[in-house]
């Protein structure tokens, strides 16, 4: 099996055990899912990859510049690393997850920690805020009562 991300390893590791310290449990290339995502969190129905910026193509960003030689064959793989992205993440979020995707550039020294902290955001907090038909945040206080005597 030739897996195009083992390079991404140390990167995948870092959002993990940064999770992991925060509190969070999760399933980590859980094959159930479109792309093996790196982090499956059930309990915030999110999903996270960590995606190389040349694997993934991330656009705009310096890391993701084409290879000098054999520039057909690589435009034409990156470009369905891509499209298989975008397949999957339309069929996460059809079923009924949050995808939220963490680029190599960001994890890069400077700005790690304040990438990570807002991952950690948008996985706890996103999951109250934006709650959707499907995710119960119970009644609040208020609902009751209004409800109530009349
Ligand atoms: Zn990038």
């Amino acid at each position: 099996m030739s897996h195009i991300r083992g390079k991404d390893t140390s990167i995948e590791v870092l959002v993990r055990s940064y999770l992991f310290r925060r509190g969070l449990r999760f399933r980590k290339n859980d094959r159930r899912y479109p792309g093996h995502p790196d982090v499956v969190l059930p309990k915030y129905r999110t999903i996270v990859f960590v995606n190389g910026c040349f694997w993934h193509m991330h656009e705009g960003c310096p890391r993701c510049s084409m290879p000098k030689s054999n520039v057909e064959f690589w435009t034409a793989k990156l470009l369905r690393n891509r499209e298989r992205d975008v397949a999957q993440r339309a069929e996460l979020a059809a079923a009924g997850w949050r995808v939220i995707v963490v680029w190599e550039c960001e994890l890069a020294k400077a700005v790690r920690e304040d990438r990570l902290a807002r991952l950690y955001d948008q996985i706890v907090v996103g999951a109250d805020a934006g709650a959707g038909p499907g995710m119960d945040a119970g009644p609040g206080p208020s609902s009751e009562e209004s409800v109530g005597r009349n």
